[in-house]
């Protein structure tokens, strides 16, 4: 029986000794030292010892079950030890590389070009206003002067949600709406999306407009060259030069187009200005009598200008894009640059 302790203690070393993982340590424990485990089972045996051997059989079946206690907790605390240094060499953070640069949004260049405008009428007075995207024939088209079967609806064509709804083609009804409300003086400015089907190099369905309205009594064409020309002035710099164009647009009267001097050529005539020198930035002209009288202010007494423009044109020109596609495309090495 003394000699059973002896093989079972070598047996159980030397399996431990072979024990690398947590697992099979504690599948070393659980064999010998378990509830059902080998050394357990040679005490419960004691009674078959002899009688003069009993004393040394315990004590021996003791000692081994501490030398392996002792061994088995060891082993653990190597193997979790030497877990830890593993994980951390493959952890070691090598604090003299380079950061990683925080890659920071930008404002999308129309968006700047709105802001940047509505800055600018800010300081003439002018506050900013806002409506509805989905609107109705009548705001879009009749009240501005442009009845059904007019051939003025030609100039705009138009999604049609239902027969008297539709995806607004100008931010103009706005104007409309803002003076049904409020009596004059008005000085608004009305930025937001427009909708039209239409799309090449130039346009997109939906595009970007600012329009201004000034209403009050005794404004003149002088009044709104003056507005107009501080105005692209302010955008295009300092050095710009205008030039004012006979229009028409059922909504005002007399009607005129802005131009300025070529930027990219400065009036020598190149591709982007179709050899003309001028550049068209946007439409005005004074409110039409007509208009006036939809909304209830007496033209008599009051007088008023109207311009409008594309956001994006003003966008691709200020920064020399020649595709108005790219600024929706959302790339973001295009929109980067700006
Ligand atoms: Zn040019």
């Amino acid at each position: 029986m003394i000699a059973d302790i002896q093989q079972l203690e070598k047996a159980a070393l030397a399996e431990l000794e072979n024990a690398r993982a947590e697992d099979s340590i504690l599948a070393v424990r659980t064999k010998y030292l378990g509830r059902k485990g080998l050394l357990t089972g040679l005490l419960r045996n004691i009674s078959q010892v002899p009688i003069d051997e009993k004393p040394l059989f315990g004590k021996r079946c003791n000692e081994v079950k501490e030398i392996l206690e002792t061994k088995i907790d060891e082993a653990l605390q190597l193997q979790t030890q030497g877990e830890k240094e593993e994980s951390l060499a493959r952890e070691k953070i090598d604090v003299t590389l380079p950061g990683r640069g925080i890659r920071s949004g930008r404002i999308h260049p129309v968006i700047q070009i709105r802001r940047e405008i509505c800055d600018i009428f800010a300081s003439f007075g002018f506050s900013v206003v806002e409506g509805p995207e989905v609107e109705l024939d009548y705001y879009n088209f009749e009240a501005l002067n442009i009845p059904k079967d007019h051939p003025a609806r030609d100039m705009q064509d138009t999604f049609y949600i239902e027969d008297n709804i539709v995806l607004r083609t100008h931010t103009s009804p706005v104007q409309v709406r803002i003076m049904e409300k409020v009596k004059p003086p008005v000085r608004i400015l009305c930025p937001g999306r427009v909708y039209r089907p239409d799309s090449d190099v130039s346009h997109t369905p939906m595009f970007h407009q600012i329009e201004g309205l000034l209403v009050d009594k005794g404004v003149s064409f002088a009044d709104l060259k003056g507005i107009l020309t501080a105005f692209l002035k302010k955008v295009f710099g300092d050095d710009t030069t205008l030039r004012f164009r006979p229009s028409f647009f059922p909504f005002t009267e007399p009607s005129a187009e802005v131009d300025i001097r070529c930027v990219i050529c400065q009036g020598k005539g190149c591709r982007v200005c179709g050899q003309s020198g001028w550049l068209e930035i946007l439409g005005s002209g004074m409110v039409d009598p007509a208009v006036f009288q939809n909304v209830g202010y007496d033209a008599e007494v009051y007088s008023g200008f109207a311009f409008g423009l594309g956001l994006e044109r003003i966008a691709m020109l200020k920064y020399g894009i020649t595709d108005i596609r790219l600024l929706f495309e959302n790339d973001i090495r295009f929109l980067k640059q700006f």
